[in-house]
């Protein structure tokens, strides 16, 4: 690959089509990257793709390739701004690798469940503690609040934000081959998807910080502005946060923290799908470089 030249599958176009990333944006990160070279896939078992049983998914290897790219070969992306073929199709999302919870993790879980710290406790169907990898996973995903069919289902992210937020991990080059915890800054659904009150944050900050204290993934990825305030105890926007890496250091932790916009956001907003592309290649360098 020469320098300025980046390779990307198919699968990949496809998704860079969906988030509006052009030639141009790719070709101005081209230089200093190889995110899209496309190292030999691990052998992973399909049970363990599909992550469907409890206690059968095994996790992939950080930095591994997708296998799902092992049947198309790389395109080459010269730097230039030629439009991506309308042809590229879209992908389907890749399921979540799931492992049972640890015994520390389930009580937590129990807790929670328990909870009526606030005034959520009233209003849920059910609480949304989290799903993927527990253990040492690559990154925690944290969103802010359990979407409708979360508050149902009792998984985090799922409905139409969570394949658009799978969408963008494939096309950044983190899924399939990172592991991954998901959950949210709070475990109930505020009615009516209103924002959580300061209070409510206060009272389910806790439970946050026990999880990634249980969990100690190598890496946070932080979903809108509401979760990223909690956990960095800043006061700004969006905007102003994220662009950057952050250290958590907390428990003995002392991991990369990347902020990018929630999904759900980029739905109403999709004119800063491209940012959020861009923080999710700055995350995804963060964990690279680690030692
Ligand atoms: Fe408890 Fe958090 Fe639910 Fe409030 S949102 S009731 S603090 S689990």
């Amino acid at each position: 690959m020469t320098s300025g030249q980046v390779a990307v599958s198919r699968a990949q176009l496809a998704w860079l089509t969906e988030l509006g990333i052009d030639r141009k944006l790719l070709a101005s990160i081209a230089d200093t990257t190889s995110l899209f070279t496309v190292p030999p896939a691990p052998a992973i078992a399909p049970a363990a793709r599909a992550g469907l049983k409890p206690g059968a998914a095994l996790a992939p290897t950080r930095g591994s390739a997708p296998a799902s790219d092992q049947a198309a070969a790389p395109a080459r992306v010269s730097p230039t701004s030629r439009p991506i073929p309308p042809d590229a199709q879209p992908a389907q999302v890749i399921p979540v690798v799931r492992q049972p919870l640890p015994d520390n993790l389930t009580a937590l879980a129990e807790s929670v469940a328990q909870c009526q710290a606030c005034g959520l406790h009233a209003v849920r169907h059910q609480t949304v503690f989290g799903d993927g990898v527990a253990q040492a996973p690559d990154w925690m995903v944290i969103g802010e609040v359990p979407g409708d069919h979360d508050d149902h289902l009792g998984l985090p992210f799922q409905g139409k934000a969570g394949e658009l937020l799978n969408h963008m991990l494939v096309a950044a080059g983190i899924l399939p081959s990172a592991t991954l915890f998901y959950t949210n800054l709070l475990k109930c659904r505020p009615k009516g998807a209103r924002a959580p009150k300061p209070e409510e944050i206060e009272a389910c900050l806790p439970f946050l910080r026990q999880q990634i204290a249980l969990v100690r993934p190598a890496g946070l990825l932080v979903l809108g502005w509401q979760a990223a305030q909690a956990l960095l105890g800043q006061r700004a926007s969006l905007d102003r946060l994220r662009g950057q890496v952050y250290r958590y250091h907390d428990a003995g932790l002392d991991i990369p923290l990347v902020v990018t916009h929630h999904p759900a956001s980029l739905m109403l907003r999709g004119h800063f799908k491209a940012a959020a592309w861009q923080d999710l290649h700055l995350a995804r360098q963060a964990l690279l470089s680690l030692p």
